[in-house]
């Protein structure tokens, strides 16, 4: 493993580095800009790349730059990722204490490189420092990350880059430090080949991480309705569907509401097409309000809601109905009455189909008495 030369493996890491940076920057350019965090995401790695270019180039360059430059790069890159992460989950980061931060490492880089030339002490502060950015942000996402696999990955990878931080201190302390970073020890290449490995895996780790919100995006695209945030028929009927075969293996099916907004067409042409939208908004939120977490609102069409009730018998159903009623009788700006048809699931042999009739009929005459109530057949 000491055959391994450092800098050798500094290119590597570059070039991982590289590569990772333009997919990156790719998925900047071409991801909905509702995913947020990429632009940093995307910084980061550049800045690794500047660092590991003037790490490499150390004997060929000033000091400044190959030592407080470079060093400086190390973390204003990791800074940057963690803002990245930070900025995804919606939390962006709060600047200042880290340009003091910034501006406190770089003021002691400069005495530690042309004052005291002390190697050891210039690796045990510059591995506190990474190791403060990297805890800060492991516990950020332990705090607000979920548990995704893309976020799993990110933690497992900054936990095990802090074990090497801390053994790289270890080996400080018993006087294994060496002269500089590019001699050849078991340290080194360790620490160096952890390191580059970290920062790939921590650009996968973004990637990830934003393609999963991307598709998570996309899901709900095609499974909402855009303007009331309701399922669309498509994926409320799926719903329906896979309830009803639910049910039929284990009993205790499901009553389901077709609701139609009462002339609405009226609210449309007095108030405009606009006021209709936003009754048709306010009504949706008010239903859900209504629902369960299991519950299921659709829309049908046009003015026309489903309400799923899974488990749920007539009794309970009805009480629903009456809250819908309720909710939408505030007196609220835009409040709306509506009609109910309801229908509860009448055994293994009760199709969709023939719920979604019964629950239209039940519709129909609730409309036809009048209005602004709840028929159940
Ligand atoms: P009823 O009480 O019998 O249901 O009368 P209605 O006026 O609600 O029924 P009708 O079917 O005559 O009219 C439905 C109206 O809903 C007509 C259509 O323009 C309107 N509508 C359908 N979708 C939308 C929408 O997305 N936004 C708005 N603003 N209006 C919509
Ligand atoms: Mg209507
Ligand atoms: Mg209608």
């Amino acid at each position: 493993m000491t055959q391994l030369d450092p800098r050798s493996m500094i290119a590597m890491s570059g070039f991982m580095t590289a590569i990772m940076a333009v997919v990156l920057l790719f998925m900047r350019r071409h991801y909905p800009p509702s995913i947020r965090g990429v632009g940093a995401w995307s910084a980061a790695p550049l800045l690794w790349l500047a660092s590991t270019v003037l790490f490499g180039a150390r004997d060929m360059i000033p000091q400044w730059l190959s030592m407080v430059l470079a060093n400086l790069l190390l973390v204003l890159g990791s800074v940057l990722y963690y803002q990245g992460t930070r900025a995804f989950f919606g939390k962006p980061l709060a600047w200042q204490p880290w340009l003091w931060l910034m501006g406190g490492t770089a003021a002691i880089f400069v005495v530690l490189t042309y004052h005291l030339h002390n190697y050891a002490l210039r690796v045990t502060f510059f591995t506190m420092v990474m190791g403060v950015v990297y805890g800060a942000q492991l516990r950020f996402l332990l705090q607000h990350g979920g548990r995704s696999f893309p976020v799993r990955l990110v933690e497992t990878v900054l936990a095990f880059h802090m074990a090497m931080l801390a053994v790289r201190l270890v080996s400080i302390a018993a006087g294994q430090a060496g002269a500089n970073i590019l001699e050849p020890s078991l340290f080194q290449t360790l620490y160096i080949g952890a390191y580059a490995l970290s920062v790939l895996l921590l650009s996968i780790g973004a990637v990830l991480m934003a393609t999963d919100r991307l598709r998570t995006e996309l899901e709900h695209l095609a499974t909402h309705d855009s303007l009331t945030q309701a399922l669309n028929r498509r994926a409320m009927l799926q719903c329906c569907d896979e309830e009803l075969a639910r049910a039929r293996r284990y009993g205790n099916g499901p009553s389901l509401m077709m609701i139609d907004l009462d002339n609405f067409k009226a609210v449309n042409d007095t108030y405009g097409h606009q006021h209709g939208d936003a009754v048709l908004v306010h009504f949706a939120q008010c239903t859900q309000q209504a629902l369960r977490q299991s519950d299921r609102l659709g829309r049908y069409g046009g003015e026309e809601f489903l309400v799923l009730l899974p488990g749920t018998g007539s009794e309970a159903a009805h009480a629903v109905a009456l809250r819908i009623h309720a909710l939408l009788a505030s007196g609220h700006a835009l409040d709306c009455s509506v009609s109910i048809g309801l229908t509860h699931w009448s055994g293994p042999d009760d199709t969709l189909d023939a719920m979604l009739s019964r629950a239209d009929a039940a519709l129909y005459q609730a409309k036809d008495q009048g209005r602004h109530r709840t028929i159940e057949v």
